[in-house]
């Protein structure tokens, strides 16, 4: 009889999309689904910049002629993605090209890169945070290995170096869900520990084009020390909107002990033939020219309404963070209400969609995430909405 692998059955709750789904419909089952504003799930709103669509057909258009048609790329990404994206994202830090391998999903390398650790190895994660670290190192027999790093509002919100050991270190910054970033004190007391207890940090960087502060290094790699101890992934879901095209990219540095970057190349050969020769096409127009400055923009407008959102929320009187430098606003619950409460009292009484802050883990509790993944006359509408609550 075939046998299972035993872990899954530590998962805790059940994911809470599908949950925050079903009260969803049964909302829209009594009014249009059109009067609902949608601040849950961290999307797009905006569609793919104009340069971003040419580059993608006309690449479409290429492999459409025999002179010049493809077929398995570079399991690692087209040697012009990896090129433009050293240049434009690693300028003067010294990451060459063969350090950084594209990928379908800064989600997939961060839960993937595990792969490369004992499962005897002790993993410290933020709570709260993206539920996919976790998830990922439970299914991989860690469970009884992880360590949490709070982020509360004593810390704010920055996980801090632990006193003990840890071998793997999650830190996501700008961070998910809180919509905080770490600026380069913090970073420097990672980076201190991590070679201290020679530990690997694994930087889910999903929102750097949204940092706007200037103690926010734009790559940890702006840190000294960081290539011998972070690989960090980034995205261009959100920052270009490719959340459904999927392209990403994770940078493992060679100077990693234990040949990581070797390995990591192993992984990718045997585990994916790549991302396809359109989509990263499409990737690089966003770094270059008009896609550059068109992704910037769509940029700003998300971050545009973060700010509405956050300094409309202060206003009222409201506690919230976050909205700086990340497209995120954590708002604290009023008082005496679970993050669940908070997030049926919005549903009913204003018919948005935020997400309960405990789904990001217990430390989530007694918060609400809001997306700023939303066009203006949506972020003004739930500010008016606030207003009556
Ligand atoms: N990491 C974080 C922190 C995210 O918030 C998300 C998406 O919401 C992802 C990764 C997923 O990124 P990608 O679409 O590149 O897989």
């Amino acid at each position: 009889m075939v046998k299972i692998n035993p872990h899954f059955s530590r998962l805790k709750s059940p994911y809470i999309f599908p949950i925050i789904e079903e009260k969803l419909a049964a909302l829209t089952a009594k009014m249009p689904a059109s009067a609902v504003i949608n601040m849950g799930v961290g999307d797009i709103a905006l569609p793919l910049a104009p340069a971003i669509v040419k580059a993608i057909c006309s690449a479409t258009e290429e492999m459409g002629r025999q002179e010049s048609h493809r077929g398995y790329g570079p399991s690692e990404g087209y040697p012009f993605l990896r090129e433009s994206l050293a240049e434009n994202k690693y300028h003067g830090l010294e990451i060459s090209p063969e350090e950084i391998f594209v990928s379908e999903g800064a989600g997939n390398d961060t839960v993937n890169l595990q792969e490369l650790f004992s499962l005897e190895s002790r993993v410290a994660i933020p709570d709260p945070t993206y539920p996919a670290y976790l998830t990922a190192n439970i299914m991989a027999g860690r469970t009884d290995s992880i360590l949490t790093l709070p982020c509360t509002l004593d810390n704010n919100f920055i996980p801090q170096p632990p006193s003990e050991h840890v071998d793997i270190i999650y830190l996501c910054s700008p961070c998910n869900p809180i919509g905080v970033a770490m600026n380069r004190e913090a970073w420097e007391k990672w980076i201190a520990y991590a070679r201290q207890e020679q530990a690997i940090i694994i930087h889910d960087h999903a929102y750097e084009a949204f940092i706007h502060s200037p103690d926010v290094p734009r790559s940890v790699y702006e840190i000294a020390g960081a290539k011998e101890v972070v690989i960090e992934c980034c995205s261009f879901s959100k920052s270009a909107g490719f959340t459904g095209l999927r392209c990403a990219w994770a940078v493992v540095p060679k100077t990693l002990p234990h040949n990581l970057h070797a390995m990591w190349k192993r992984r990718q050969t045997a585990k994916t033939n790549g991302v396809s020769y359109p989509i990263q096409r499409g990737a690089a127009a966003s770094l270059t020219g008009e896609g550059k400055k068109q992704v910037r923009e769509q940029v700003s407008l998300y971050m545009e309404q973060a700010a509405l959102i956050h300094k409309g929320l202060r206003a009222m009187g409201h506690s919230c963070y976050g909205g700086i430098d990340a497209p995120y606003i954590w708002w604290k619950t009023p008082k005496g209400m679970s993050s669940w409460e908070f997030f049926d009292l919005l549903l009913e009484k204003c018919h948005l969609v935020g997400i309960p802050g405990q789904g990001f883990g217990p430390g989530g509790e007694g918060f609400v995430r809001l997306s700023a993944f939303v066009l203006p006359d949506k972020a003004q509408e739930a500010l008016r909405r606030f207003r009556n609550l």
